[in-house]
């Protein structure tokens, strides 16, 4: 109201806050939480608002970010080199102006730089992409208000709660606003002004794309001379800054709501730093977490805290942010760490950085346990549960590479007792980026004929046939991945999962029917079960050549999955007498599988339990080992910290 009012002293100030809205988490230097250790420190109150924050029956008393026009922070717009364009209300009305046509402006916000362009201008989105080198991957948009979603999309009364929510998170709605916005999927992630320069700037456009300011991996841009890089690389036509710091960079968050269950694919900005209650104490505990969608977790006095978004650690500049925001924490925690909780991966820079944090005892949290502890610790399960571990990769025992797990798990310790079936992956790496080669590994391995990549595939073969480089995986992601090659959806994947994404958008959701499977002792190891989707392959790929449409096939093959996770994780449960199961795992951010193994598992008399507090993939993973640790401590398996 005082933004949209002439009368008012604050009148189209983009830095309006009280007490109970505005910045806090990002301006932090230190704690307690007072103006002077915040990145407001620099501006002195002027007198009218020093009288608002002094004053108890002031809706502004003690609102540590309190600023108006006189005092406060003031937008500029940088031009080439860092020259001030314009500052105030012509800075604002100069970057419009450039959205309007056409331009891509670095946008500063609470936790860092947006790239922002408008929605609905073709040559605009295909230029962020190509500059972004970010060809398919969805981009969120924001709209002006709910009015303007309505129109677009229809959010369920849950979908709107969480829109106008104080977080504000991107929340993925069914439907596409552009197919240059979301090209691969079947909707869109939507998300309202959060901050008062968001809603002037959106005057007037139905919809800006607001993509993270930076390049590829990196972090996102934090202050102006990070923006002036995004200036100089070409990325932004212009940079509208202002002078209030960032201390904590911080990604919007992206949530979707599932059968009236949250489902966080990144839990950041307006959700950190709350903490989830693991035990009613502990020492301190710090998990290093993963190297992909890598957060941290430091868990003081039963308390755990999760970080935000810190990113793919292989990234150098990444990986320094991860450093330097564990140092930060543990300053404004003023803890030092007792316990360090970490993955056993000895590649993983997340383990590398636990093991020389000297004479701190080191927790060694299995992957798919973390996922399954994660999900534990959310609903406060005792265990033992079934945990259903789908997921991309995670080191297993003796070095293997899992990723579709049967677990029999409880907090502290956890059994395989069965996994997704075991396929050479030609290459290593390089198959998660090229799907065709999963394709063709199994097309050789199940003997099916594959006409797909003739030249390729032979190349395939070649390493398949002496063994090189072509590590066993039980990866569920691999399994979707091959038959989006398949299916000729995807052979090589610009983004991460991307053959997933479009095969779950490819299928037609009346389909119920599915391929057959078998349920078999595992070749592996002894006394473990296994799933084979060979009979599947070969059907689904003997149907394609039949013609039958993708968007049946692409169906079936969930189907099969589902059908056949469903019915291993039932017959453990039967086999151990439980009745809870856990699903966990960067799979289960395909809601397709989500909800039907969700369903057949509830109609076989089970419990089932998913995460709805962090994600499911990756980024929630430090909580589980954090939750791991805390438990082995509980136990007494620790040394007395
Ligand atoms: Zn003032
Ligand atoms: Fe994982």
């Amino acid at each position: 109201a005082e933004l949209h009012d002439p009368a008012d002293r604050r009148y189209r100030y983009p830095f309006i806050n009280c007490v109970d809205c505005g910045p806090r988490f990002t301006i932090i230097q230190a704690l307690p939480y007072d103006r002077v250790n915040t990145s407001m420190d620099r501006f002195g109150l002027c007198p009218e608002c020093a009288r608002e924050y002094h004053d108890p029956a002031d809706r502004r008393f003690h609102a540590e970010p309190n600023a108006c026009p006189v005092c406060g922070p003031r937008l500029r717009l940088l031009g080439e080199q860092g020259v001030v364009v314009a500052e105030g209300e012509a800075a604002l009305q100069h970057a419009r102006a450039l959205l309007r046509d056409g331009a891509i402006v670095a946008v500063k916000g609470l936790g860092g730089y947006h790239l922002a362009c408008d929605a609905f201008n073709a040559q605009a989105v295909a230029r962020l992409r190509e500059r972004k080198q970010r060809p398919h991957k969805a981009l969120a948009v924001m709209l002006p208000d709910l009015a303007t979603v309505n129109r677009y999309f229809q959010p369920s009364a849950q979908e709107v709660e969480e829109l106008v929510s104080p977080a504000r998170p991107i929340v993925v709605l069914d439907g596409v606003l552009s197919p240059l916005v979301s090209p691969d999927t079947r909707d869109t992630g939507v998300f309202l002004p959060y901050t008062p320069l968001h809603h002037l700037l959106l005057e007037g456009f139905e919809a800006l794309v607001m993509t993270s300011g930076n390049r590829l991996e990196e972090p996102i841009a934090q202050d102006e001379a990070q923006a002036l890089k995004l200036l100089q690389q070409g990325i932004a036509g212009a940079v509208l800054a202002h002078d209030r710091s960032v201390l904590h960079r911080c990604d919007d968050s992206v949530l979707r709501v599932v059968e009236g269950d949250l489902c966080f694919l990144r839990r950041s900005r307006g959700y950190v730093p709350a903490p989830l209650r693991l035990a009613a104490d502990s020492p301190v505990v710090l998990a290093t977490g993963s190297d992909l969608k890598n957060t941290f977790c430091l868990v003081v006095r039963g308390q755990a805290y999760l970080s935000q978004h810190i990113g793919d650690l292989a990234d150098h500049a990444t990986y320094a942010f991860f450093e330097s925001e564990i140092d930060r924490w543990l300053e404004l925690l003023r803890v030092t760490p007792a316990l360090v909780a970490h993955d056993p991966h000895p590649a993983y820079l997340s383990s590398r950085y636990a093991s020389r944090l000297d004479g701190i005892p080191l927790v060694s949290v299995q992957h798919h346990h973390a996922h399954v502890a994660s999900v534990m610790a959310e609903h406060d399960l005792k265990g033992p549960v079934i945990g259903v571990a789908l997921d991309g990769t995670g080191y297993g025992e003796e070095g293997s590479v899992w990723g579709g797990e049967f677990l029999l798990a409880d907090r502290c310790h956890f059994e395989r007792l069965g996994h997704l079936p075991l396929y050479p992956l030609p290459g290593g790496e390089k198959a998660i980026e090229e799907p065709w080669r999963m394709a063709a590994a199994i097309c050789r391995l199940e003997d099916i004929e594959w006409t797909g990549l003739a030249g390729r595939y032979e190349d395939v073969v070649r390493l398949l046939t002496a063994g090189i480089n072509c590590p066993l995986t039980s990866s569920a992601g691999r399994l979707f991945d091959a038959a989006a090659a398949l299916l000729g959806l995807c052979e090589e994947a610009g983004y991460e999962a991307q053959g997933a994404i479009r095969l779950e958008a490819a299928a037609d959701l009346s389909v119920r029917r599915r391929y057959s499977y078998e349920l078999r002792d595992s070749s592996e190891v002894t006394g473990l079960k296994a799933l084979d989707f060979g009979p599947a392959f070969a059907a689904m790929v003997s149907e394609a050549r039949k013609g039958v449409a993708v968007s049946e096939l692409a169906a079936a093959f969930h189907n099969t999955i589902v059908a056949g996770c469903a019915e291993l994780a039932t017959r453990l449960a039967q086999e151990r007498g439980l009745g809870e199961v856990v699903l966990s795992g960067g799979v289960f951010q395909n809601r397709l599988v989500l909800t039907r193994l969700s369903k057949e598992l509830r109609e076989r008399g089970l419990a089932v339990y998913t995460n709805n507090k962090v994600p499911t993939n990756d980024g929630g993973l430090a909580l589980g080992q954090a939750a791991v640790a805390v438990a082995r401590w509980q136990a007494g398996e620790l040394p007395c910290v």
